[in-house]
């Protein structure tokens, strides 16, 4: 099967993140199966979730990692101009939700198994289809650390496959994602120094927040290769009170910071945690229950730092025909594989600009691009 004709397969089932993947996983074991292809599931504790993972090849160090997710975002409330879950072939262009981000990817490994079979590996290559990226990267490290655990002899890096246009790209900013609660007392809001009220104190917690990215910045913490070229800080969501003449006993608001990787993210998360409990002391003299507490709101997705001289890189820029790596601004696991012990690259088909919105496709020739560097990839491989 060509990759058009997969990749029409694959987005014909309209598996959204946080939704059971099981439709295309399915589906991407029949292909498998038909092949002859040994795969092995990481499922998740209620079995309704699952992560594929192969090889093709011998069990040999210095294989290479092809990793992409199999969810994708909604379509509700989008103008699409056809149905976003059949493929739709208009002149060089396909269209369809996933056609970009990442189906397309996942539709050239496979259409590649006949060929990676019939080469000559002298290293192999991997499959590694995760679930839940679209809503926090939630099986990312579960995946690699799977294929870690799995195979006996070690691969020697990723290529996660978002859309780049082909391009090599090195960086990626991590990101953090919380809900701060705070609780304060109650009254009458006369009372407002005799009391301790929610609202005033997550106002102070918000500004601190600013100052410490305003301070990371003065300090010199910048990284020119991302847009914006710092962490960044931010509260986006804010709820609490119930009328302006009461004192609000409670006040959440929702925050998410991304860090370039000079910034530890555990680090800035502690600062914010000391200070919080400076407030808690200082404020339990008025009310002694007051209280400052965080919910994550998706596991934390560390940043990727590959460098230049790493041998992955130089793989990918052979293999893409790109020579120029750059960094993304949006979210991947490539960082989750990198941490793992696979240096990865993000290289992929399609423009990220085509990704989460009305009329997503993918230009023919980018899937040309893609099949291209895993037949390069092949070649690469099938050298001792
Ligand atoms: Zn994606």
């Amino acid at each position: 099967m060509s990759p058009i004709e997969i990749l029409s397969h694959l987005v014909s089932f309209p598996v959204l993140g946080g939704e059971s993947n099981l439709p295309v996983i399915r589906w991407i074991e029949g292909y498998l199966r038909k092949h002859d292809v040994a795969y092995t599931l990481v499922p998740n504790e209620e079995g309704n979730k699952i992560c594929l993972h192969c090889r093709i090849g011998p069990a040999i160090d210095g294989g290479i990692i092809l990793s992409g997710h199999t969810d994708v975002v909604p379509t509700a409330g989008q103008p699409w101009d056809t149905d976003p879950f059949t493929l739709e072939e208009r002149g060089d262009r396909l269209y369809a939700r996933g056609s970009c981000d990442m189906k397309g990817f996942l539709a050239c490994c496979l259409a590649a198994v006949p060929e990676l079979l019939a080469a000559d590996l002298q290293r192999p290559v991997y499959f590694a289809f995760s679930y839940d990226e679209e809503i926090g990267c939630r099986s990312g490290d579960i995946l690699a650390a799977a294929i870690r655990d799995h195979y006996t002899e070690t691969p020697a890096g990723a290529i996660i496959g978002e859309p780049t246009m082909m391009q090599p790209m090195v960086g990626q900013k991590g990101i953090m994602v919380y809900t701060t609660v705070v609780k304060g007392s109650q009254g009458h809001s006369s009372r407002i120094r005799e009391e301790v009220d929610a609202v005033h104190e997550a106002a102070r917690l918000i500004v601190w927040l600013e100052e410490k990215m305003n301070g990371l910045i003065a300090d010199g913490h910048t990284d020119d290769r991302f847009s914006p070229n710092h962490t960044s800080i931010h509260v986006g969501k804010i709820a609490g009170g119930s009328a302006f003449n009461i004192i609000a006993n409670e006040c959440r608001f929702d925050w998410d910071y991304r860090n370039i990787p000079l910034d530890d993210a555990a680090e800035i998360f502690a600062d914010f945690e000391t200070h919080c409990r400076e407030r808690e002391q200082l404020r339990r003299a008025t009310y002694p229950e007051f209280s400052i507490t965080h919910l994550p709101l998706h596991p934390p997705v560390p940043p990727l730092d590959t460098p230049e001289a790493t041998p992955i890189v130089d793989l990918v820029k052979r293999i893409s025909g790109t020579s120029t790596t750059g960094t993304v601004a949006f979210a991947a696991e490539a960082g989750q594989f990198a941490n793992a012990g696979f240096p990865s690259v993000i290289c992929g088909p399609g423009d990220i600009a085509q990704a989460h919105r009305a009329n997503e496709f993918v230009a023919i020739e980018q899937l040309g691009r893609c099949a291209a560097m895993i037949t390069q990839l092949a070649g690469e491989l099938s050298r001792a």
